[in-house]
């Protein structure tokens, strides 16, 4: 045994990672009971990558073994045509960011948990319920944590009004991981306005943004001011089939500085000392998906995943049951009908649909007797989930 202690964090965490958690009871199910479930649960794509991004890829493989055009380390932050290639993707939207503040990483998992590490101690401010990995790697890292609590009142888009002011860093997801809200512009105003005035960074996880669809920002940078207080993250998971592949990237506007230094150069040089950067291949990849061919192709699966949401939408609204999400997400959040738990709900699902979704709890204390549907399904599975859905007594 060695004596080197844990780092005492870790006695602050939840014992399981909420997925690892969904993933061993419907594992210990189907043990005791054999046949199938429909997994609604985790949020990983259902389709294949598309063929210009495997093209993209067979190239680039071809090239590694070609002595002429062998590379090795990618350069610090990512290959200009890759950068190139999303801020063309912001122009587009209308959204000036120059290739130079665009750095390049393995995922907004990665990419999001470890961007404070360039900042000295703040509170974290955070919405509830949330992907977990903000809280739980400030509670690594030592940060103290503080929540905003959405509900059915503010409709799981909860206003930093009433929120102490004083500098955070403020973790901001939208549209939203679980609940599927997205903001509009007035809201992530008001979070932007927040920040400026209390002088925090507001973290703009956008991971979901190609669901977001006309009316909502896709960018907090179409936000006055956010170049001045706002980081922006990025990821190819979920837009283009990505979650096996690994690419994301991040925004450091130029504007956003912390005492005397630029955040940007901060960034740089902590990814230059723990990350060795994304592989060619992959950045080949992940240009060919934000070419003209891969927007279409791309787009086929995202349409499916928010057409499956807007079937359990519709059905989740012919029973009457409270709701959101589901129109500019992959994602729908209902009240557990009958007051049942979020645990409770989960295990009559699975027994009762053999249809597994995500306990709302696992999202944060504001997320207790809600649930989660993901859309990340094919057409049939989410047809079959319907129907499965139309028979049981749960929703009745
Ligand atoms: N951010 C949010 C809000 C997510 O829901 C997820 C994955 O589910 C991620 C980030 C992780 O994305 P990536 O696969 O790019 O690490």
């Amino acid at each position: 045994m060695i004596k080197v202690p844990a780092a005492r964090e870790f006695s602050a965490l939840e014992k399981n990672y909420l997925f690892t958690e969904v993933r061993r009871k419907t594992q210990k199910f189907l043990t005791e009971n054999g046949g199938e479930v429909i997994n609604l649960g985790i949020g990983d794509v259902a389709f294949p990558l598309p063929p210009v991004v495997v093209e993209a890829m067979v190239k680039a493989t071809l090239e590694m073994g070609d002595n002429a055009r062998f590379k090795g380390y990618p350069p610090e932050g990512g290959y200009p045509f890759l950068k190139e290639a999303i801020a063309g993707r912001y122009l587009k939207r209308g959204v000036k960011i120059d290739a130079d503040e665009i750095f390049i990483g393995d995922g907004a998992k990665s990419d999001t948990s470890s961007f404070p590490d360039i900042f000295g101690r703040a509170d974290v401010l955070i919405t509830d319920p949330v992907y977990p990995v903000y809280a739980d790697s400030s509670v690594l890292r030592g940060n103290r944590v503080t929540f905003v609590r959405g509900n059915k009142q503010n409709r799981f888009l909860p206003s930093p009004r009433g929120v102490e002011k004083k500098p955070y860093l403020i973790f901001l997801c939208s549209p939203n991981n679980p609940s599927g809200a997205a903001y509009g512009h007035d809201g992530l105003k008001e979070w932007v306005d927040f920040a400026l005035e209390t002088g925090s960074a507001l973290l703009f996880d956008a991971a979901y943004s190609a669901f977001a669809g006309v009316g909502v920002p896709s960018s907090v940078f179409e936000i006055d001011g956010a170049r001045e207080c706002c980081a922006e993250f990025g990821s190819f998971s979920k837009s283009a089939g990505f979650t096996g592949l690994r690419c994301s990237w991040t925004v450091v506007p130029k504007e956003l500085k912390c005492r005397k230094s630029q955040v940007s150069a901060l960034w740089k040089r902590r990814q230059s000392v723990k990350f060795n950067g994304v592989s060619y291949v992959i950045q080949r990849a992940a240009e060919a998906a934000l070419s003209e061919r891969g927007i279409t192709e791309c787009g086929h699966a995202v349409e499916i995943y928010k057409k499956n949401a807007a079937a359990f939408t519709a059905f989740f609204k012919a029973r009457g049951i409270w709701h959101t999400g589901g129109e500019l997400s992959p994602y729908v959040w209902i009240e557990c009908p009958k007051n049942l738990s979020s645990v409770e709900f989960f295990n009559g699902l699975l027994s009762g649909c053999r249809v597994v979704g995500t306990p709302g709890s696992g999202f944060g204390k504001a997320g207790e007797g809600f649930f989660r549907f993901s859309g990340f399904a094919t057409e049939n599975a989410a047809a079959e989930a319907v129907r499965r859905f139309e028979r049981s007594d749960l929703f009745r």
